[in-house]
């Protein structure tokens, strides 16, 4: 049997880091985390290629040798499912999909012939026992969650490394919180489940082993879900791994009370995570309350990231706008809380309402949705109506975006940032490969936003200021440069 896995295009969005990708001569954020562990709860004596559209072409080639093409795929790749559906029909080849778009919204793709939803540790075993005794059927779905400590090592194998800047991984599924806007809970439960430490560090050996040697992030929905286990079992696994390892550093999602926990963080740091995301979502007490976003309320929201941040974790942060509670004044509101909380990478959103979450069947029955949601997080559209007037709505966003991502404002974050962050005194071994790209994307960096763009007296306003100041965080700065330029190319597309 021969299987092609293939993974639809994700568009230019704040979390495709395309313009940013450039000058390190990487054509993608990360790899197809689930079509590779896919391909690996397939029978082995399977024949399988990886086609993800996002570096390379669809050919008929490909489709020709094919007996089934597997789709998995998110909202926001939605356009290019499209047309990879019409292809395989145009060609005769039959298709097998799974993954978030096709869980929640399946009755849209009605030329599909299999559809494996939910967790595939369950439904692609009953599709292949289907399969070996010729009677397939058209849905395998479950409400079960699956132990993954069952699931396999993804088969890394099949992605070309070259064009990634950096590979997932993945340790939990689930989340003990309760957030209204969150599909997380509704796709993966409540109760975190997590992979045993042998079965991460095995994955990460044979990465290892195959010749990545840079960043690895835990795509987890909470990272921290699972507290105890984490700082008994694995981040110490971890610590141990990463000793003689060369270039490896970690980051991931957590929610805000890691900064409550200072033994966990230094166990973090130490086993070479070195950023965290966190959905901070609005600095608004009532918005929070009415998201149900609990773990949020009641802190100094601005100090918990400056406590991440000093313990030697940058934080990129979640932010939404169009709540009910929120107001007119909650515009600059989030503006001043990004500024002073130096959250360099703040990605801020219209609040938008995922199928079958709670905000979802709650703006159901009050006659509030209007279609199905974009998937890009950042985008200025929203599949709901909102309390507050739209075109006042969109007029804020526009305004927050404009001057979040202002040269001005964001060298101003960046060095909030610098002065605040306590770099770790865990040191990543580096790897001569990765020392040469770095050397040739600040090269480029000095082409592209030294000379060549327009907003460059920004850029080398913070070289100098990096130089003389922070002169050990010269390279993260000008990481930061770049970041920067890839969010005002982003921000430029709302206008
Ligand atoms: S903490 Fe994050 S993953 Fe968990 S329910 Fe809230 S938004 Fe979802």
């Amino acid at each position: 049997m021969n299987i092609l896995l293939v993974y639809p295009e994700v568009p230019d969005t704040f979390w495709s880091f395309k313009h940013a990708l450039k000058f390190l001569n990487k054509k993608v954020a990360s790899q197809p985390l689930g079509l590779l562990t896919i391909a690996a709860l397939l029978p082995t004596e399977w024949n399988k290629r990886l086609v993800d559209l996002n570096c390379m072409k669809l050919k008929q080639s490909d489709l020709s040798w094919a007996d089934y093409v597997f789709i998995s795929a998110m909202s926001i790749q939605k356009k290019s499912v499209l047309k990879i559906i019409k292809q395989c029909n145009e060609s005769g080849t039959k298709i097998v999909a799974g993954g978030p778009l096709f869980t929640t919204e399946y009755e849209q793709f009605e030329t599909v012939e299999h559809f494996v939803l939910n967790e595939a540790e369950i439904t692609i075993p009953e599709f292949l026992k289907d399969i070996s005794i010729g009677n397939t059927k058209h849905i395998y779905s479950t409400s079960d969650f699956p132990d993954i400590k069952e699931s396999p090592t993804p088969m890394w194998e099949l992605a070309d490394f070259g064009n990634y800047a950096t590979m997932n991984i993945q340790y939990s599924r689930g989340c003990p919180y309760n957030c209204e806007f969150c599909n997380i809970t509704t796709l993966f439960g409540h109760r975190p489940r997590i992979k045993s430490v042998e079965q991460v560090l095995k994955e990460l050996d044979s990465l290892y082993n195959l010749g990545w040697h840079k960043s690895i992030f835990f795509v987890d929905d909470n990272f921290i879900g699972n507290k105890k286990i984490l700082k008994k079992e694995l981040l110490p696994a971890l610590i141990e791994w990463r000793k003689g390892k060369k270039g490896i550093s970690f980051n991931t999602e957590v929610s805000i009370n890691l900064a409550d926990d200072k033994e966990l963080m230094n166990l973090m740091v130490n086993a070479g995570f070195d950023m965290v995301f966190i959905g901070i979502e609005t600095p608004e007490e009532l918005s929070l309350a009415e998201c149900n976003k609990k773990q949020n309320m009641n802190r100094n929201l601005i100090e918990s990231v400056k406590l991440i941040q000093r313990s030697g974790l940058q934080v990129q942060g979640g932010f939404i706008l169009g709540f009910d509670n929120d107001t007119q004044s909650t515009f600059q509101t989030v503006i001043d809380f990004i500024q002073n909380s130096g959250i360099v990478t703040a990605m801020v959103g219209l609040l938008q309402a995922p199928t079958n979450t709670l905000l979802y069947k709650r703006l159901m029955q009050e006659g509030r949705i209007l279609a199905s949601m974009s998937g890009d997080n950042a985008d200025g559209t929203t599949n709901i109506i909102p309390k507050m007037d739209l075109d006042k709505l969109l007029s804020g966003y526009k305004h927050v975006i404009n001057q979040l991502y202002s040269p001005l404002l964001f060298n101003d974050r960046v060095k909030i940032f610098l002065r605040e962050y306590k770099a770790p005194k865990v040191k990543i071994k580096s790897d001569v490969s990765n020392l040469y790209k770095n050397v040739i994307a600040f090269i480029r960096s000095i082409y592209i936003l030294g000379i060549t763009d327009k907003e460059r007296i920004y850029y080398w306003k913070l070289f100098v200021w990096t130089l003389f100041r922070k002169p050990k965080r010269f390279g993260l700065s000008i990481t930061f440069a770049i970041y920067g330029y890839h969010f005002r190319k982003i921000s430029e597309k709302c206008q």
